[in-house]
C-alpha cells in the first residue's frame, strides 16, 4: 500500500535531528537529540503527517473520494487532514466539536481554504463520535466516506510513526536509551513502540487523568508486541490546552536557549517533563534521549 507523493510536495524526510546543549545536560552527562518532525512540511507537519500517510494510501487504494474526521476548533489533526485532502485529491469533511462562530479561528479558516466542509455538532453529539448509530447518521447525511478517528489514531496511524524509529536508527549511530513523545490519544507512542527497538518509549500525557491512555495504547498495539513503553501522567499542567505561568516561562526560555519553536499544548509539556526527569535523575545519568518534536506550531501563533 503505497501513497504516490508528488515531488513538488517537498517533504523534509527523513526529518533532521539536532542535539541540545545546556549546563544541566552537561552536568548529568545526558545527551538529548530533537527529531524535528515539525519541519516535515509547513501544513502537513509533525506526527499528523506520520499518522495520515497510510490512511491516505488505504483510502486511495479503495478508491474513496472523501475523508471524514473529527476534532475541536483548534485541532492540529483537522488542519493536517484538510491540507492532505487538498494535496492528495480528496474531499474532506470535518466534524467540529461545539457551536459555529461567526468569525473562524485560523485553524478553521485554513481548513475552509482547503475546501474542507465544516460540520458543527454539539458537545453532546460529539461524544458519540465512535458510536455506529452516529456514523450511520453521518453516512445518511454525507454519503460514502473514509473515516479517520479523532486525532487520526487508528491502526493505520502506527506504521507511519514506526518509521520515525527507523529514521532515528539510521541517523544516529549510537544506542538510544529513550525516545520521548507528547501523548494526546497515544497513537504516536503506540507507533513508536511498535518498532520494537531497544529504546524505551516514554510518553508525556497532556491531558489530566489520562490513565486510560495505557489501555488505549494496548488496544492499538493489539498482539503485535512492542518495545518497552511508559506514559508519565504528571506533566499535564491542569489538563488539555491548559497552561501555567511556569510552563510558559519554560517555553520562552526553551525557544531562546535552543532556537527551536515549541508550543504549550504538547511539546512544551514534554520538554518540561523530560528536563525535570533528567534533573531528578528519574532518567539516569549518561542516558541518550531522542525527543520527538511532533509539530503543532500552527495552533500556537493564533492564540497569542
Ligand atoms: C496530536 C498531537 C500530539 C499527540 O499525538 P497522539 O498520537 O494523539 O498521542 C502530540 N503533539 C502534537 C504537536 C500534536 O498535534
Amino acid at each position: 500500500m503505497q501513497l504516490k507523493i508528488p515531488d513538488s510536495l517537498n517533504l523534509y524526510l527523513p526529518s533532521p535531528i539536532q542535539e541540545l546543549e545546556s549546563s544541566l545536560l552537561k552536568l548529568k552527562s545526558v545527551r538529548v537529540f530533537v527529531k524535528r518532525d515539525d519541519l516535515i512540511h509547513p501544513t502537513l507537519s509533525g506526527n499528523k503527517w506520520r499518522k495520515l500517510k497510510y490512511n491516505l494510501a488505504n483510502a486511495k487504494s479503495q478508491d474513496y473520494k472523501t475523508l471524514l474526521t473529527f476534532g475541536g476548533a483548534f485541532s492540529n489533526h483537522i488542519h493536517a487532514t484538510a491540507a492532505a485532502g487538498k494535496i492528495f485529491g480528496f474531499n474532506t469533511i470535518g466534524i467540529i466539536r461545539g457551536e459555529a462562530h461567526e468569525s473562524l479561528n485560523p485553524t478553521l479558516t485554513f481548513a475552509r481554504e482547503q475546501n474542507m466542509h465544516l460540520e458543527y455538532v454539539s458537545r453532546q453529539d460529539y461524544r458519540k463520535k465512535t458510536q455506529s448509530e452516529f456514523i450511520t447518521y453521518l453516512h445518511d447525511k454525507f454519503g460514502d466516506f473514509y473515516l479517520i478517528p479523532e486525532g487520526g489514531s487508528n491502526e493505520l496511524a502506527l506504521p507511519g510513526c514506526q518509521e520515525i524509529i527507523h529514521e532515528i536508527n539510521a541517523q544516529l549511530s549510537l544506542p538510544v536509551d529513550y525516545v520521548c513523545t507528547a501523548c494526546g490519544s497515544g497513537g504516536t507512542l503506540a507507533g513508536l513502540a511498535l518498532a520494537k527497538s531497544s529504546s524505551k518509549i516514554l510518553g508525556f500525557a497532556v491531558l489530566k487523568n489520562a490513565g486510560f491512555l495505557n489501555d488505549d495504547v494496548r488496544k492499538l498495539l493489539g498482539n503485535s508486541g512492542s518495545a518497552c513503553w511508559q506514559i508519565n501522567l504528571d506533566y499535564h499542567f491542569g489538563g488539555y490546552a491548559k497552561r501555567t505561568q511556569e510552563l510558559m516561562e519554560f517555553l520562552h526560555k526553551f525557544r531562546q536557549d535552543f532556537r527551536i519553536p515549541i508550543e504549550p499544548v504538547y511539546t512544551a509539556k514534554m520538554f518540561f517533563g523530560l528536563f525535570d526527569m533528567i534533573r531528578d535523575e528519574q532518567i539516569p545519568k549518561n542516558s541518550t534521549i531522542v525527543a520527538l518534536h511532533t509539530g503543532g506550531l500552527q495552533g500556537f501563533h493564533e492564540q497569542f
